[in-house]
């Protein structure tokens, strides 16, 4: 077991690491070169000092068996005034991640080393990186690119709650495009038309050229693509407008909250019936080119996007998809 006074001397020890830990929050990510003083600069490495040290001691103690597992928490809440509130939210995460998912996973704690992994471990028998978090929403794929490419090293974004439960498992190791080999073949999902039943394609679409390849296509009772929700919700609310106009108020009709309640009730499904990680929904629309003889083309709309992914996504997709 290790004492706590042995961790606190540990946690004196100067360690000259690198000045952004794969699991450090963001506000620990600075640039040393671009601070301007000196003195954000000292107080900026010595935050990233605290907080490997915490880290390392934390697991360390964690790894000595039952009683370390305990103390490795306690340790933990007794360096909480030492840590930033994001540093301790994001160590007790990972502490419980590891805690809750170690024989799972086969996990192993990593070197904090800027590769945006706190664990290694096994996911059907095929070694991925772990990258924990309590809010996806700091999370970018562009981050991981560079480590993907270069090792093709294969990760996972676990989402986190406080307590280290899984949330959302993410996997982000879109293909690079086989066509231009600078994009990345995104999961994307679109709503086909219908009446009562209607067809939904998993495709994955590159955001450099546009290939795309369909992967899979699952029929569905009422699920309407969303130009059907947007007209259906119009032809629901007309009559109130209407009315409001009469009396001389501004009929407000708000597609955006429309899109976004579609998005909440039918993502949950997608996810379970395609078992991927779906980056955005999309829709087929028309393009008119001509108004006067309604001439145009369909192309796919882009109606919600998965922020994670963002910079991969574009508005709007040149495919007609039958
Ligand atoms: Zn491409």
């Amino acid at each position: 077991m290790l004492k706590k006074s042995n961790a606190e001397s540990e946690l004196r020890k100067t360690v000259k690491s690198g000045p952004c830990g794969g699991s450090a929050p963001q506000n620990l990510c600075i640039p040393v070169s671009n601070v301007v003083s000196k003195e954000v600069r000292t107080k900026n490495i010595g935050q990233i000092e605290v907080f490997t040290n915490v880290r390392r001691i934390l697991f360390a103690t964690f790894n000595k068996g039952m009683k370390g597992q305990i103390d490795a928490f306690e340790y933990l809440e007794e360096y909480k005034k030492k840590l930033t509130p994001q540093s301790y939210t994001g160590l007790k995460a990972e502490l419980g991640f590891y805690r809750n998912y170690r024989r799972v996973y086969q996990l192993t704690p990593a070197l904090d080393c800027g590769d945006h992994t706190d664990f290694t471990g096994l996911v059907s028998n095929e070694i991925f990186r772990f990258d924990v978090t309590t809010n996806v929403d700091y999370k970018e794929l562009k981050n991981y690119e560079p480590f993907q490419k270069d090792s093709n090293a294969k990760y996972k974004i676990a989402v986190v709650d406080i307590s280290g439960n899984i949330k959302e498992l993410i996997d982000i190791n879109f293909p690079f495009c086989p066509e231009c080999g600078q994009g990345r073949m995104i999961d994307t999902v679109v709503l086909l038309p219908g009446e009562l039943v209607s067809d939904q394609a998993l495709i994955g679409v590159c955001n450099n050229c546009e290939y795309f390849e369909e992967q899979n296509r699952i029929s569905t009772h009422f699920l309407s693509d969303f130009n059907t929700k947007i007209s259906n919700a119009f032809e629901y609310e007309r009559d109130k407008m209407e009315y409001q106009l009469s009396v001389g108020q501004n009929p407000v009709f708000d597609t955006t909250k429309i899109v976004q309640s579609h998005v909440d009730m039918i993502l949950p499904y997608l996810h379970k019936q395609f078992d991927k990680s779906i980056m955005a929904l999309c829709d087929i629309s028309y393009k008119l080119t001509n108004p006067k003889d309604g001439d145009g083309f369909n192309y796919l709309k882009v109606w919600w996007r998965e922020k994670l992914a963002e910079d991969y996504i574009l508005d709007e997709y040149d495919i007609d998809l039958e």
